[in-house]
């Protein structure tokens, strides 16, 4: 940060903002960093470059360029005050007014800039609001709820993410008054919103509230289930594991495979996250282990990730499990077992080419799996040689 202040700081006055200056205060990780400046995004370009910064121009319409220093990134935004809102996106202008760009943001304690000497300002009380761990609109939430109807959810995050006690009595008031507004978003920013809050670690309480007030309801239309997230929930901090967005998801919609792939449709989301989710339930169905070789066999079947997320949701599920805390220390010490066979061996031993091939190494990988993958490849090949011999 020092090496951004030294290059920007000599041409226009710039300030740490929002998430970092928040986290700071609360004591909680910082991942990005966000910037903002007087200078015009044509002069931050021209300065950092100069510099020798990576320079990102992604958001250069809205104002933000992304600058990589030895790898950590800056989000430098140029100041901006809101001309127009519509709900779902918003025509800004660049100003010189610290107040007024304090005014566009969202929440008081995402509000609070720092400069190089490390001198605060605060236009809109969110020092003490941060501090008190109370997450408040800034100005008539109503009012900044129809300006941006994502604040909605954002409301429910950030409290989940960093406030302590009731909602703000003002934003929940303004939530439910226009939760229909919701139906109206991109689900692509949805997603985003509803998996930051999920894997926060008051998701319970907002979730509750989600749920049983339909608030989601425009996106996924499907039976919800809150006291399904919150056995997850539990399980997952019982077993010192932070909430995962995508099994929260699962929990959501009831395990249910079905309910679980149209939430994924309807939530635009990765492959990735739904195969993950698929994956575990697929894994959750062959809970609980019989044995500890049945916990490798299961392991070595559906891989370490799966399995894990398997055996909490059936655990949330109230499936009953022996020594879970033994179990999920074996699956993360578990190294997969490479097996031993491969085609080429089976063609040296005189096995017809073709698929038939294919056919023996799985049949073989099976017996292998079941002997606790203990076998080597010496008994194996003898066994598959018996096998020939018996089909000739
Ligand atoms: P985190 O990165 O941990 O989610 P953050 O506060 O940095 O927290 P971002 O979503 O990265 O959150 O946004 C950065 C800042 O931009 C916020 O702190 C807030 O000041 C402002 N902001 C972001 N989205 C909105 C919005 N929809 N309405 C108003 N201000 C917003
Ligand atoms: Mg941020």
């Amino acid at each position: 940060m020092t090496q951004l202040f030294d290059a920007l700081g000599g041409v226009a006055d710039t300030r740490v903002v929002g998430g970092a200056v928040r986290n700071s205060l609360l004591l909680e990780p910082i991942d990005d960093i966000d910037v903002a400046t007087v200078a015009t995004p044509e002069t931050v370009a021209r300065v950092a470059k100069a510099a020798g910064f990576h320079v990102y121009e992604t958001g250069l319409v809205h104002g933000t360029l992304t600058i990589t220093i030895a790898g950590q990134p800056f989000e430098v935004t140029t100041l901006r005050e809101d001309v127009t809102t519509d709900g779902r996106r918003a025509t800004v202008r660049f100003t010189d007014d610290w107040a007024r760009d304090a005014g566009r943001r969202d929440f008081t304690m995402n509000a609070l800039y720092v400069d190089r000497d490390g001198v605060g300002s605060d236009y809109v009380g969110g020092y003490r609001d941060c501090l008190d761990h109370h997450v408040r609109f800034i100005g008539d939430a109503g009012q900044r709820i129809l300006e941006d109807h994502l604040r909605i959810l954002r409301f429910f995050r950030f409290h989940a993410a960093y406030g302590r006690g009731p909602f703000d009595a003002e934003g929940l008031a303004a939530s439910r008054a226009h939760k229909a507004l919701l139906a109206g978003l991109a689900v692509e920013r949805v997603q985003h919103e509803l998996f930051r809050l999920m894997g926060a670690q008051g998701a319970v309480d907002a979730v509750d509230i989600l749920v049983a007030e339909d608030f989601l309801a425009p996106f996924l239309p499907m039976p919800l289930s809150s006291a399904g997230f919150r056995a997850l929930a539990r399980v997952e901090a019982a077993a010192g594991r932070s909430l995962s967005p995508v099994l929260g998801l699962v929990a959501l919609v009831q395990f249910d495979v079905d309910a679980f792939s149209a939430a994924a449709t309807a939530l635009k989301l990765s492959r990735k996250r739904r195969d993950r989710g698929l994956a575990a339930l697929r894994a959750a169905r062959e809970m609980p282990p019989r044995s500890a070789p049945h916990v490798r066999v299961l392991l070595y079947e559906h891989g370490d990730q799966a399995f894990c997320d398997g055996l909490l949701l059936a655990l949330a599920q109230g499936v009953d499990v022996i020594d879970v805390g033994r179990i999920l220390r074996d699956a993360r010490a578990w190294v997969r077992p490479r097996f031993p066979v491969s085609g080429a061996d089976l063609l040296e031993q005189g096995a017809p080419s073709g698929p038939e091939i294919g056919v023996r190494l799985k049949r073989l990988e099976g017996v292998w799996r079941d002997s606790d993958f203990l076998m080597d490849k010496d008994t194996l090949l003898a066994l598959d040689r018996a096998h020939l011999e018996k089909d000739a």
